[in-house]
């Protein structure tokens, strides 16, 4: 590897930033990609090389790293107010017009919505309202949240407690008290010998059951969930999951909140990951697709009996005392309108469904057989290959030999960026425009890369 040169962007990027989810000691020898430009489903970096951005950014640059309109809809925002809240019942018609867009669109009977600026910001809101609802209805005791292990919730204190994820918690003091977390529905690995999706799900209901119980029903609270488990792993539930999940919520009383901020805007197929996957939440998240990623505004929707309760301790209180300067930010919010209104106008959701086999299907024909690849999964415009060392024994590799960043790496230069998740699976979330010639061309470069991965292995394991 040659060092960058000095004045590069990669050696000032070296000298001046502090990364997120990078190894800032490996950083300063490897330096970074440092990206430039982009159109449609690509990306350019410095030295003119071209990427397919597999992942669409982190999830999220639904519409590429393109659009007119969306330019326009935040200049023209800029001009006209480019900066109002919500604090103290002020208000302004971006953030309405974009709260009753999301209330006609909910996947199940919504009654409000909150704004932040990120996953995790609505994530930590609907955390702390959940609290504050439960003490309103004078249940102060009952508290406790249930994340999923690999479940991915941000990285706010509150959100980062809910994920459960290894690196999200080590050596940050987290999860905080309070937080508990109940098996991965991954079949692949999770399951015991023979057993089916159904009753592999219903033993996952039966360990969130065993788990309530430990903990004391009176002090649970509510559950969170992710349609798919993204950053986990693109981790699909088994057939029957949710329904059996919420029946042993509704028995204990234990909200459900819909992290939809992957899958939330046609991902999955259906407008909402919930819908797919037969959820019924009281409360939504969501984030990333709501602007299409061109500028960070989320989301969190209550419905009718959550609401009341919030509405209610704030009149006693005197206010609802949350909120971010930034909630319902109108240049966001007026972006995330547009948005909104070219998903309508182009059919995302139908635009997902038409070109999702070609996505799902390719992605078996390349990998399911390959000898590195031992599980490939996903729906819709969302995938992953699991790289093992042993497909009979389903074994990953050592996780020393961090084997899915590797491949990761080999991606790039074979001109896709994809992104390495735990469990050393390779993940794709291509942006929702993408057609069915990027898609092969995206699998084809991928299948290039895992191909060579295969040789460089077996170079390796011989010398
Ligand atoms: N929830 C989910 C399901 C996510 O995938 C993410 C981000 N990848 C978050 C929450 C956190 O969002 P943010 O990074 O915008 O805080």
């Amino acid at each position: 590897m040659t060092p960058p040169l000095a004045n590069s962007n990669a050696a000032r990027d070296i000298g001046s930033v502090l990364h997120p989810y990078t190894d800032l000691v490996a950083h300063q020898e490897i330096g970074p990609v440092v990206i430039t430009r982009g159109k449609g489903v690509r990306v350019w970096d410095d030295t003119g090389r071209d990427y397919i951005e597999a992942v669409a950014g982190l999830w999220c640059a639904s519409l590429g790293f393109d659009n007119e309109r969306l330019v326009e809809a935040a200049a023209r925002q800029m001009r006209q107010l480019p900066f109002y809240h919500g604090f103290t019942a002020k208000s302004h018609e971006p953030m309405i017009e974009l709260a009753e867009m999301l209330l006609a669109r909910a996947p199940v009977p919504m009654h409000r919505v909150f704004f932040a600026n990120s996953g995790s910001e609505a994530n930590d809101t609907a955390i702390k309202m959940v609290w504050y609802y439960n003490n309103a209805i004078g249940r102060p005791q009952k508290k406790k949240l249930i994340g999923r292990v690999k479940g991915y919730h941000g990285i706010t204190l509150a959100a980062s407690s809910l994920t459960g994820l290894v690196n999200n918690h080590r050596s940050f003091d987290v999860p905080l008290p309070g937080f508990v977390h109940t098996m991965t529905p991954h079949h692949y690995h999770e399951a015991r010998p023979g057993e089916s999706e159904e009753a592999f799900a219903d033993r996952c209901a039966e360990a969130l059951e065993a788990l309530i119980l430990a903990e004391g029903p009176d002090t649970v609270a509510a559950m969170w969930a992710e349609p798919i488990m993204g950053a986990g792993g693109v981790i699909v539930p088994p057939r029957g999951y949710f329904p059996k999940i919420q029946a042993v919520l509704r028995k204990y009383d234990v909200l459900l909140v819909a992290d939809e901020v992957i899958c939330g805007f046609g991902r999955t197929g259906n407008y909402w990951g919930t819908q797919t996957f037969d959820m019924q939440p009281d409360i939504v998240t969501c984030a990333k697709a709501l602007s299409a990623a061109f500028l960070p505004i989320s989301a969190v929707m209550v419905n009718a009996r959550v609401f009341e309760g919030l509405a209610r301790e704030s009149h006693v209180i005197g206010t609802f005392g949350h909120g971010y300067t930034y909630s319902g930010h109108p240049v966001p919010a007026a972006v995330a309108v547009e948005t909104l209104k070219i998903y309508d106008e182009i059919d995302i959701v139908g635009h997902v469904r038409a070109v999702a086999p070609t996505m799902q299907a390719g992605l078996r024909s390349r990998f399911a057989d390959h000898p590195l690849v031992g599980e490939v999964r996903g729906i819709g415009l969302i995938g992953a290959v699991e790289l093992v060392a042993d497909k009979e024994t389903r074994a990953n590799f050592d996780p020393s030999r961090k084997i899915a960043a590797r491949a990761a790496k080999l991606c790039e230069q074979h001109g896709v960026i994809s992104r390495a998740l735990p469990g050393d699976s390779l993940g794709f979330s291509p942006p929702l425009i993408i057609n069915e010639a990027e898609i092969d061309e995206m699998l084809d470069r991928v299948r290039a890369a895992l191909d060579e991965l295969a040789v460089q292995l077996r170079r390796e394991s011989i010398a």
